[in-house]
């Protein structure tokens, strides 16, 4: 039995009325790529079995935050395709009233294109931060370009609306902007240009973030543009080149941050429940439910503990941002 939306989005508002309907669960702090800016250096171990949500500690948590208004849920990680439950846990996941969608780096996408098709997943985002074998070589530490090309090529052909996330980073990938942007122009691609952010061990300075008036004034200099604005929620804001098949955007937390009417909660692998991505708390879910106590009121708890931005550890301007002082755990661990 689930509340009623008007019932549920009190107890999922915060103190700025921002209401929560969008959850994104991580499957996993393991990956199979190794991108610098979100895989910490020093080789941290991944968490145990044991105590990561396993598959039906992940469907009862995500029934709880339904239950109380959530109606999307996005499965990402580390790599949510490593998991080795993921086919189970996106089929059982799929019963509940939710749109259910996936951040992915795009390797496995083919062992699990039927999977996804049949829990009835219609759009996912795939990160790609370089069309050179090389460069996404060095980024990644591992040789995978053309199978995450072949898979980005897949999803099209079955239909899905596929989104392709590319983190701009000043002197790594700039110079490759409008290549990207002519690739949402020949393909029905939706090209996601998101700002370098920092977390922990992830080597982040404000010099390496590429603001999005840059983004937009290089795009500038080869195709002309109109904005189809923001909407409400969105991360992102969408622009449009005149003949496109696809659309780019721009995520720019760093320089213009949306948290406004943010929307979005996390669950980490071991199931730590964070009200933003640059939280400096959680709540323990995984244990409560483990120890038989009520997990709604934690919830209700941490959604009424948000910061009005940015975890309130700092504001846009971001050229400021000591890195050594942000609390955070690593994107991997976070969840994306
Ligand atoms: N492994 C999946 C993937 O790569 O899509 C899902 C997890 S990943 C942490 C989710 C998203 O976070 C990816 O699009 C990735 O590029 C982005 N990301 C990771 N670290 C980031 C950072 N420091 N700044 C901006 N985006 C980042
Ligand atoms: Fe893995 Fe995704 Fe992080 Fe890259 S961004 S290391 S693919 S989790």
């Amino acid at each position: 039995m689930f509340f009623t939306e008007t019932c549920a989005n009190i107890l999922l508002t915060d103190f700025f009325s921002r209401t929560h309907n969008y959850l994104r669960i991580s499957l996993t702090d393991n990956c199979n790529l190794r991108c610098f800016y979100c895989m910490p250096d020093e080789d941290i171990a991944c968490t145990p079995n044991a105590a990561m949500m396993s598959p039906d500690e992940i469907v009862q948590l995500a029934g709880i935050f339904v239950n109380l208004g959530v109606n999307k849920i996005r499965l990402t990680g580390g790599e949510p395709l490593v998991r080795k439950e993921f086919a189970h846990i996106l089929s059982r996941l799929s019963t509940l009233p939710v749109e259910l969608t996936l951040t992915t780096n795009g390797i496995l996408l083919d062992k699990h294109i039927d999977a996804l098709k049949q829990a009835g997943v219609r759009s996912l985002n795939i990160s790609l931060d370089t069309l050179n074998r090389d460069k996404f070589t060095l980024l990644t530490r591992r040789d995978q370009l053309q199978k995450v090309l072949e898979n980005i090529e897949l999803c099209l052909q079955q239909g899905l609306h596929t989104k392709v996330n590319v983190v701009v980073m000043k002197g790594i990938n700039e110079n490759e902007i409008t290549d990207f942007v002519h690739w949402s122009i020949e393909k029905p691609l939706h090209i996601r240009f998101i700002e370098f952010m920092p977390f922990a061990g992830n080597r982040w300075m404000p010099e390496k973030v590429y603001p999005m008036q840059q983004i937009l004034s290089d795009i500038e200099t080869r195709y002309k543009f109109i904005s189809l604005g923001k909407e409400p929620h969105a991360t992102a804001r969408k622009f449009f080149v005149e003949g496109s098949q696809g659309s780019f955007s721009v995520i720019s937390t760093m320089s213009h941050p949306f948290c406004g009417d943010c929307n979005r909660l996390r669950l980490t692998a071991d199931g730590k429940m964070r009200n933003c991505l640059f939280a400096s708390t959680e709540a323990d879910l995984l244990s409560a439910l483990r120890k038989g106590e009520p997990v709604q009121p934690l919830i209700e708890a941490t959604v009424k503990a948000k910061k009005e931005m940015l975890g309130g550890q700092f504001n846009a301007d971001f050229e400021k941002i000591d890195p050594e002082r942000l609390q955070n755990r690593s994107m991997i661990s976070i969840g994306g």
